[in-house]
């Protein structure tokens, strides 16, 4: 049994029970039996039920997003929103589909005894989804939609912090005409992943932590699991040039920073600002963080909500004291707030430098460093001297500027004069600690496809 905690309240809101290693193999099985048919539909058939899919997620968001509320802290405004971006990544998946799909002819064979060649893409089959809590709508769309359209059966294990959303994403999957063993929700923590890890898989689809995702990583490579895809952590910066617009970029990665109180795989965690600015910008960034509702996360005016984990004010409060203790100065919150939640109150924190924790680990909650350099050198220097390598950003009118700074950061994804963005049509993949492969874009449609070459010599 699972006992889930309502992170706002701290009390247990109810006992959800979970799988076996029986289940998952018995699950396996199913799926196993289920993809042959699945992929004979034709891809007009399986888009058109995802579709619908979509259609109920749009019927169904209040409830949604207030049962996302209860179990880990997300502001329902939030989750609302999360629920309604889902749309824009059907609508690509669905729609470039067709071409990911399409069989390409390198060759033809003109005459007797010529060799034509074609390459044709199938379905991988069966796909392990093991998913975090912090997006479960948007990371898990980007993996079990392009894998449903594309022909595959999807084991999906959502995080053990929202296993009702799991639950109403199987259920709703199932209304639209996916049938059950197509789709199929396991229930648990960690040992269920693993279990679901010694099965007879083609994929593995992870997003989590760095130290989770290497297990799975590990254990991957022991079994040959041909296809796998790591979404994990981030430490991502951002830099403030001198001729940055102080109040625009201050709100933005106060934004960037805080929304989803900080628990975002691509949340601003560290910021360099140039001398020339830095006071300037750190009145509108505080101005900004003051702003924040922190409160009960089914109040619509509440942009702040609790953590989904109560461990992790331990980390976070371990590292605004080895901050301090290595000279940062604290500019608000620092600590946990009162009371039987799992809140933490934002925190800004300056002087910062690369020795503390802070600026090297990732602290996923509302706790942002700062840190001034002298040029852009220096700010390149330390934005890429980090294991992780999600995103970074660059605030500055001058567009050739940014997009030399961009070209030399280490990074995914980078953002001139914005930050925290995901985006359907382009690949979203990490570097280094932070993944390997990539969900959306064209080529996050063909990760669920394997390629056959035909080799086809006219008699
Ligand atoms: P986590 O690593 O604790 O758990 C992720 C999933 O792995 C859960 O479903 C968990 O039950 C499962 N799991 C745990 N142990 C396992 C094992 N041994 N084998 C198989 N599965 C196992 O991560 P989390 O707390 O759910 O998510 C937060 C982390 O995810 C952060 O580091 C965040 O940056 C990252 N994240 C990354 C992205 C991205 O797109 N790069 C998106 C969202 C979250």
């Amino acid at each position: 049994m699972l006992q889930l905690h309502n992170p706002a309240t701290g009390e247990l809101l109810c006992e959800v029970e979970t799988d076996t290693p029986d289940s998952v193999a018995r699950a396996v099985d199913r799926a196993r039996c289920a993809q042959p048919a699945w992929a004979a539909l034709s891809l007009e058939t399986r888009a058109a039920r995802l579709k619908r899919f979509g259609e109920l997620l749009a019927r169904d968001t209040d409830a949604l997003a207030e049962e996302l509320a209860t179990q880990t802290g997300k502001p329902v405004s939030q989750g609302r929103s999360e629920i309604a971006g889902v749309a824009e990544r059907l609508d690509f998946f669905i729609t470039h589909a067709p071409a990911a799909l399409a069989p390409e002819m390198w060759r033809e064979a003109a005459q007797s005894g010529e060799t034509g060649e074609a390459l044709r893409f199938e379905a991988l089959g069966v796909v392990a989804n093991i998913s975090a809590w912090n997006y479960p709508f948007f990371v898990g769309v980007n993996v079990f939609i392009p894998a449903l359209l594309t022909g595959n059966c999807v084991l999906y294990k959502p995080s053990e912090l929202c296993p009702l959303t799991g639950r109403s994403i199987a259920r709703l999957l199932h209304e639209a005409g996916v049938p059950e063993e197509v789709f199929i929700p396991l229930i648990g923590a960690g040992e269920v992943g693993a279990a679901l890890l010694e099965q007879d898989i083609d994929a593995v689809c992870f997003t989590g932590s760095y130290a989770t995702g290497r297990k799975v990583a590990q254990r991957a490579a022991e079994r040959l699991i041909s296809r796998v895809q790591l979404e994990l952590g981030g430490k991502d910066p951002a830099y403030v040039c001198e001729d940055a617009d102080p109040q625009r970029a201050a709100e933005a990665l106060a934004d960037g920073a805080f929304y989803n109180a900080g628990q975002s795989c691509c949340a601003v965690e560290r910021i360099y600002l140039r001398a020339e600015i830095a006071d300037a910008f750190m009145a509108h960034f505080l101005e900004a963080v003051r702003a924040l509702r922190s409160g009960d996360p089914l109040d619509q005016a509440t942009t702040l909500g609790p953590l989904a984990r109560a461990p992790q004010r331990d980390l976070l409060e371990a590292q605004v004291k080895d901050a301090l203790a290595r000279g940062a100065q604290l500019q608000l919150g620092g600590a946990r707030q009162p009371g039987p939640g799992y809140y933490f109150a934002p925190s800004v924190l300056t002087h910062c430098n690369a020795e503390m924790a802070l600026m090297r680990e990732e602290s996923f909650g509302p706790l942002i460093g700062l840190q001034v350099v002298q040029d852009d050198d220096e700010a390149l220097t330390l934005m890429n001297d980090t294991r992780y390598g999600l995103t970074a950003g660059v605030f500055t009118p001058d567009r050739a500027r940014a997009e030399a700074l961009l070209a030399r950061c280490d990074a995914g994804s980078v953002y001139w004069n914005c930050c925290d963005r995901v985006s359907p049509r382009l690949p979203w993949s990490g570097r280094k600690h932070s993944g390997l492969g990539n969900t959306c874009g064209t080529s996050g449609i063909r990760t669920f496809l394997k390629p056959k070459a035909y080799h086809l010599r006219l008699p």
